[in-house]
């Protein structure tokens, strides 16, 4: 689509906006002067549906009247609560409903899939990640390459940017796999980079992890509810994700995971197990043999957080209401308006380190500031814009197709440039 700069045309976006409605489905916050704010933080804490609260209370409600009864008579029974969320969350991650779970937390998904599949041996025991993901990545990878009785320094590969570019090339993974592929266990990479706003080629880096038998996991905390995910056919072996930055699940909500088919059978895989993951037909017999679920509700442990799946269920209704079709159609205009007017107005401060092809991003764009990045941040945030500053100088925005609108992008790159 061609754009233009100006204010009416932003307008007019709006207006032809189909899913314009949605917005009114979340608070947004306001200013000290009472306007709602520009919110690009939508990958850092998603906006609160107004459902919220009322599917959160239905539970309140029956815990109220039915105490421990509720969990076969509360309006959504609490024993299987978790599997009213399973067929949106595969629609929304393109993986068959037996291959996903909602449970625990990202970084607690990400160590117990590592523990199915982080599988080290004395010449395969590498992990290929890109060097600047996510530190807690970082963290739990380290922990468990020492967890295998193996050196971090050696075990560890990171891949970083060819000298003076911001992202890593498609290409240069795949050579990287090629070349020292027979030595790496597992290839972990994430779906959307959190700090450039990069979207990694995940069935290409799939394709070549598997053809040197690597696995290969990925981490989705910035692509779910962003980008359109076709985890089944793309092959990869499992993947984690967080659901409250584009999924809206509230702060510290309930994480999800994926786990392909053709593992979910397979017994000798290592799994750590809790009554939750055990044949739901024989749970409550008491017994101490362990007869997993055939699907990815066998690597649940506990019973899970109620009020946090409802809170979850309220945003995914939304999610399937819109359709992430749609949301993505309305993602890659809102992202291309916000990146046309900023080299529009460029005055050389700018640079954007997130690639321009569409098929690299998602909603995010992470803008360096050559110089006074701090300040300027300062000066949007006072301006009433919530979006995030990274040390040492980018500012990352992500207009999010579900609340946010063109003339927010508009706004905010009148303010960027103002004196
Ligand atoms: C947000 C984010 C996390 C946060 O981890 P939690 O376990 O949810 O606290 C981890 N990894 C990545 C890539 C993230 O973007």
């Amino acid at each position: 689509m061609k754009f233009n700069n100006t204010f009416d045309f932003a307008f007019s976006l709006d207006n032809k906006d189909e899913l314009k409605y949605y917005r009114n489905r979340f608070y947004i916050p306001q200013t000290n002067t009472g306007k709602d704010v520009i919110y690009f933080a939508g990958n850092s804490l998603g906006l609160q549906p107004k459902t919220v609260r009322e599917y959160i209370e239905q539970e309140l409600l029956d815990w109220e009247k039915m105490g421990v009864e509720g969990h076969n008579h509360a309006k959504y029974p609490w024993l299987p609560y978790h599997e009213f969320l399973t067929e949106q969350t595969a629609a929304l991650t393109g993986a068959l409903p037996e291959e996903v779970i909602n449970m625990n937390s990202l970084t607690v998904n990400l160590h117990l899939m590592m523990i199915s599949f982080y599988r080290p041996t004395v010449n395969k025991n590498k992990i290929l990640i890109e060097a600047n993901a996510f530190p807690s990545d970082h963290y739990a990878l380290q922990s468990q390459i020492k967890f295998h009785g193996y050196d971090p320094k050696e075990c560890l590969i990171e891949m970083k940017p060819l000298n003076g570019e911001q992202v890593i090339r498609t290409e240069n993974i795949l050579q990287k796999i090629n070349e020292d592929g027979d030595k790496i266990a597992l290839i972990m990479f994430s779906g959307v980079n959190y700090y450039s706003g990069q979207a990694f080629d995940m069935e290409k880096i799939t394709k070549a992890g598997h053809t040197k038998g690597c696995m290969v996991g990925f981490d989705l905390a910035h692509a779910a509810g962003n980008l359109k995910l076709k985890l089944n056919k793309w092959g990869c072996d499992f993947a984690v994700w967080c659901s409250y930055k584009y999924l809206n699940g509230g702060p510290g909500a309930i994480a999800g995971a994926f786990v392909h088919k053709k593992h979910l059978l397979d017994m000798t895989i290592p799994k750590f197990w809790g009554w939750w993951g055990q044949d739901k037909a024989t749970r409550f017999l008491m017994d101490h043999d362990f007869r997993p679920i055939p699907t990815a509700e066998s690597w649940q442990l506990s019973n899970p957080p109620i009020l946090q799946l409802a809170a979850l269920r309220a945003s995914l209704d939304i999610f399937h209401s819109a359709g992430i079709d749609k949301l993505r159609l309305k993602s890659e205009m809102l992202t291309g308006f916000m990146e046309y007017l900023i080299n529009e107005n460029n005055d050389g401060n700018i640079e954007i380190i997130t690639p321009p092809n569409k098929y690299e991003r998602g909603c995010q764009l992470s803008l360096r500031a050559k110089k006074d990045g701090k300040a300027l941040h300062k000066k949007l945030n006072n301006s009433g814009v919530i979006c995030d500053w990274r040390e040492p100088d980018v500012i990352r925005c992500a207009p999010v197709p579900l609340y946010n609108t063109f003339t927010d992008v508009w706004n905010f790159v009148k303010l960027l440039y103002s004196k």
